[in-house]
């Protein structure tokens, strides 16, 4: 039974509610966890609160802090093949992505480790004679941050790492429904010592222990990564008291491929673009858009290669891809299709669950390529979270930023040309938090990774997820005081 982890001590639900955890891939029960309510993260924030107001973590040099935070970063490597296996059996995903994750995940805070010591504040130039004034940064204070199911561990990492980097103290909320990976880092952070109180652990739903972290006034910051409704949600809720907030939302990824581009790479990178963690990925390549000329030839050979796709169980070394996370998730899948399909999208392949006996148990669900996709349709605007893609065509280079930008979403796109100016042009005009040119996905810790438009706000990772978790003072000395006398 895994339990929820508060100022130092493993503890059950208060209500003693359990919820069974699942593995997509066949429904079995693979364990159970607390299942906490707004009362236990009352405690954990209790609990963070007294450990940032009066513990020392906050005041312990940098290069201290950034030797711990490097320690849970050896754990992790040590772990790593236990931790790759939990997060297979919890999401469904291969093993051969788990292990990439965790190599990620280590690397994450490995870099955050290195930066804890490296801002020692800033002497500014004062107008004023006979002064001086520094700019220095401090710590947040208390956390919440609250992860969604997709990347459990990866999206808690880029939290957990910059905000211990910097001295604050944490309250986590993994997603109900894939917490495993969490509580096991959190026992790693347990073993690598942190104060009491610095972090804490709360499990349960969003509703009410994501909440009161939301609504809590002894909460200074929320950070989110999840859907774009609950961020819009959280948004509000932390209104309360003016927190600070980081949310990292959904995209509906633009992928631009002009006739010039490296034909197979440009097909094999599109098509891992879309249908890599069977499309349950922020940055999924959802949306390709695709020059006329080479339009039929392209879209030929991506059906070719989706239909091999072969879809298993993620502890099998040959499994390509996994199943979804939950029967409503696919069912949210399905009814996109419909959408699809009535709105007059031509569907090219896939659109139903395989019939292979052995994935009967799984939630899986077919790679699936519409074509004939117009900008108005809700396939090609909304979400969709899956294995699905949309073609739309363009004739100029002017047409397809345009489509590339139709969108509430802004987090990231491609462009594929070996016209690197072309390149480079559109780059610019695509108003997106990361553009990736000739490539696809890759992500890491060095660089920052965050949305425009309604994807989010604020950046995780790089520098900038650093300061996400810092406030900014300004002191300013008067070092020959005397009277003013502004008043007589
Ligand atoms: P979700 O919004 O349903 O849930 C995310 C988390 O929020 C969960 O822990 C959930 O329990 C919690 N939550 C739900 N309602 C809440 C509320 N009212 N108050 C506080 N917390 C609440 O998202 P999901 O389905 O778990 O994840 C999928 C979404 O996450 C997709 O939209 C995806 O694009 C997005 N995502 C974004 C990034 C990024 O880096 N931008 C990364 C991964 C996933």
């Amino acid at each position: 039974m895994k339990q929820m982890y508060i100022d130092g001590e493993w503890v059950d639900a208060q209500s003693k509610k359990v919820r069974d955890i699942i593995n997509p891939f066949n429904q079995e029960v693979i364990a159970q966890a607390a299942e906490g309510d707004a009362e236990d993260a009352k405690l954990a924030i209790a609990a963070a609160r007294e450990a940032f107001d009066h513990g020392e973590w906050k005041d312990t040099p940098g290069a201290d802090r950034g030797r711990k935070v490097l320690r849970i970063a050896e754990l992790i490597e040590r772990d790593k093949e236990e931790l790759a296996e939990l997060e297979t059996l919890d999401t469904g995903k291969t093993l051969e992505e788990s292990r990439a994750d965790m190599d990620d995940i280590a690397g994450v805070f490995r870099y955050f480790a290195g930066l804890a010591d490296k801002d020692g504040g800033e002497v500014i130039e004062s107008p004023i004679p006979n002064s001086q004034s520094k700019v220095v940064r401090e710590p947040v204070g208390v956390c919440g941050q609250i992860t969604p199911w997709n990347y459990p561990l990866l999206q808690a990492a880029w939290k957990i790492a910059p905000a211990l980097a910097a001295g604050n103290t944490i309250v986590l909320k993994p997603s109900e429904i894939t917490p495993l990976t969490t509580v096991k880092v959190t026992e790693l952070m347990e073993e690598a010592g942190f104060p009491k109180g610095v972090v804490n652990l709360v499990l349960g739903p969003g509703a009410t222990v994501g909440n009161e972290l939301a609504e809590s006034h002894d909460v200074d910051l929320i950070s989110f990564t999840g859907g774009i409704e609950t961020g819009k949600r959280i948004m509000q809720t932390a209104s309360g008291n003016m927190k600070n907030i980081a949310l990292e939302l959904g995209g509906k990824n633009p992928n631009i491929v002009f006739a010039d581009a490296h034909f197979e790479t440009a097909v094999d990178q599109a098509l891992n673009a879309v249908f890599f963690h069977a499309g349950q990925v922020c940055s999924a390549g959802a949306r390709l858009i695709v020059e006329d000329s080479i339009h039929d030839r392209f879209v030929e050979e991506l059906r070719v290669r989706a239909e091999r796709i072969k879809l298993g169980n993620g502890l099998h070394e040959d499994t390509e891809s996994g199943p979804l996370i939950s029967a409503d998730h696919r069912e949210k899948v399905e009814n996109y299709v419909e959408i699809g399909k009535k709105e007059g999208a031509h569907l090219l392949v896939g659109g139903a669950r395989p019939e292979d006996p052995e994935l009967q148990d799984g939630f899986f669900y077919l790679p699936t390529i519409f074509t004939e996709c117009t900008t108005d349709m809700r396939i090609v605007q909304e979400e969709v979270f899956g294995p699905v893609l949309t073609v739309e065509r363009f004739q100029t280079e002017e047409e397809a930023v345009k489509l590339a930008n139709d969108s509430i979403y802004g987090l990231a796109g491609a462009v594929f040309t070996q016209d690197i100016d072309k390149a480079e042009r559109a780059a610019a005009k695509m108003r997106m938090g990361t553009v990736w040119i000739n490539d696809f996905h890759p992500y890491f810790a060095q660089a920052p990774w965050g949305g425009y438009k309604q994807s989010g706000i604020g950046r995780e990772l790089g520098k900038p997820g650093l300061e996400e978790y810092t406030e900014t003072k300004h002191i300013f000395r008067n070092v020959k005081p005397e009277p003013i006398n502004w008043f007589k």
